[in-house]
């Protein structure tokens, strides 16, 4: 066990990561402190937050705000606002370690600046991997082993199992997935579902569009690409399978027909302490397993028919270039405007999967290789599914 304090920046610090790293790092006062902290528009939320861990740096990435509506009494630390917040956060000299917990591309940006200024980042952002995966591979590999932790359950599992492995190459990624709450639909039902529908998840508590995602399986579609970069996967390594009870949260295949799984009740605290504490394990304040709770695992052959998220991550991982980004940005895109409140809005389910088939099929394959071509793809992609909309 390594006991030297580690230093801990977190972007998004407000959000449903954010928040249970903060429950992990308060429970080990002793291993973490906590430095930086950073949310989008929460104020109130992240007041608070700093109020109690006291970091060197906080930031609210919404340029609305300024130094005028902090309270009197949080102008102990550093204040940063608009998105020179995030850079600050991913740079400060006080962290070891970045847990990129933010959503939505901007993602990308933190992530590669953190790595290039020698911090080890926790990734809790899909965007990055998805829209960038080659750069931020790159950049990783720069920075040295272990730069790059996962803190999604599944790639947290993967990387987990790996641990076994002692350098055997694996054959086969089993990557989980509960089903989301349209597991049991059929096509045209889950083409029709509303909103209301798709916030109700079944085994997850996470924010609006990652619950969105869990529904249309495009969480699962971001979550194939992510296990492509970060394990260096070949598209066709990668099985998905339907586990609706989220016991078994990946696995990993070998030569000899060995299967590693790894399993846990489904907490993210557990997949974000142990990138905090890696390669140390530490209690998460949470139930362990217990085997004899369960009645029966289940695994369901994933169908791309009623889910085309999953053919599309196929068929973007096969197609290369900038073909990932520009599915990830189409559907921030159609997911953005399904969450909009105003009442009557007809957008449905099947309209998330229409709007970013399109948009790849009009976007067309573009290149991906420098992070000004990843932005411009994601920019275009973004402008032609708000016109489809
Ligand atoms: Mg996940």
């Amino acid at each position: 066990m390594s006991l030297a304090i580690r230093r801990l920046a977190i972007l998004g610090s407000t959000g449903s990561i954010g928040t249970q790293a903060l429950d992990v790092a308060a429970r080990h006062a002793d291993r973490f402190a906590v430095v930086a902290l950073t949310a989008h528009g929460s104020a109130e939320k992240l007041f608070a937050q700093v109020r109690r861990f006291r970091p060197a740096l906080a930031g609210l990435a919404d340029p609305r705000f300024s130094l005028a509506d902090v309270p009197e009494d949080l102008r102990f630390c550093r204040w940063v606002f608009g998105p020179q917040a995030l850079t600050e956060a991913a740079t400060c000299p006080e962290a070891d370690m970045v847990l990129v917990s933010v959503v939505g591309m901007c993602g990308l940006t933190s992530v590669l600046t953190a790595l290039e200024h020698g911090k080890q980042v926790l990734l809790a952002n899909k965007e990055a991997l998805v829209a960038g995966g080659r750069l931020v591979m790159q950049a990783a590999q720069r920075a040295g082993e272990n730069a790059l932790l996962p803190v999604d359950s599944e790639h947290s599992a993967i990387f987990q199992c790996l641990r076994g492995a002692q350098g055997n190459p694996y054959t086969k990624i089993y990557l989980t997935c509960s089903g989301g709450p349209f597991r049991t639909w059929d096509k045209n039902a889950i083409d029709r579902a509303t909103r209301e529908q798709a916030l109700k998840h079944p085994t997850w508590t996470m924010g609006q569009k990652i619950t969105v995602d869990s529904a249309t399986l495009f969480n699962k579609a971001l979550e194939m690409i992510e296990a492509r970069y970060l394990f260096d996967a070949d598209p066709e390594q990668i099985q998905v399978l339907v586990h609706p009870q989220s016991v078994v949260h990946s696995a990993v295949g070998f030569a000899d027909g060995t299967v590693i799984a790894q399993l846990g009740t489904p907490d993210m605290r557990l997949p974000i302490l142990y990138a905090m504490a890696y390669p140390d394990r530490l209690p998460t304040g949470g139930e362990p397993l217990d085997f004899f709770t369960l009645n029966g695992l289940t695994f369901e052959r994933p169908d791309p028919v009623r889910f085309p998220s999953l053919r599309l991550a196929a068929e973007c991982l096969a197609a290369g270039g900038a073909a990932c980004c520009v599915l990830n940005a189409a559907n921030e895109v159609a997911v953005q405007r399904f969450l909009q409140l105003e009442s009557g809005n007809p957008m449905t389910v099947g309209r998330i999967y229409a709007v970013v088939e399109e948009t790849l099929q009009r976007v067309g394959n573009l290149p991906a290789d420098t992070f000004s071509q990843v932005l411009e793809a994601d920019r275009l992609a973004r402008e032609t599914a708000t016109r489809l909309l």
